[in-house]
């Protein structure tokens, strides 16, 4: 933890040292990398998709209107983010969003900013 930093301004009413419980840059990292792989509509939306539904690639493709390999990129990103895991079932990989907390905000996340209600809390 730095040790307390002066500031060049004295405003008063507000905290002495705003940065006491701020943690440095670096630590910012995994969400920044959260944010950037939501950083694309397409790879929001094939999220969105996989919050409320386990698909495959070509069901994912299909609904996407993309190429199966476009999906696969998109896919292999979210997985990195740890946002979306996989299940394989003989062939076939199914994939959905991750039973994580993480996971479960950034779904809350999109559907406040784009004002949508979940279909899974309705009724
Ligand atoms: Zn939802």
């Amino acid at each position: 933890m730095p040790e307390a930093l002066e500031l060049p301004h004295h405003h008063t009413g507000q905290s002495n040292d705003p940065a006491k419980n701020l943690p440095a840059t670096a630590r910012f990292e995994p969400v920044a990398q959260v944010f950037k792989q939501l950083s694309d509509a397409g790879r929001c939306r094939i999220f969105l998709l996989l919050s409320h539904s386990e698909e495959c690639v070509i069901n994912i493709a299909a609904i996407m209107d993309m190429s199966s390999p476009a999906v696969a990129h998109h896919l292999r990103l979210l997985k990195v983010a740890g946002l979306v895991t996989t299940r394989r079932e003989g062939k076939e990989v199914f994939y959905k969003a991750a039973q994580t907390d993480l996971a479960r905000e950034m779904h809350r996340m999109i559907e406040r900013v784009m004002h949508l209600s979940c279909p899974e809390t309705k009724s």
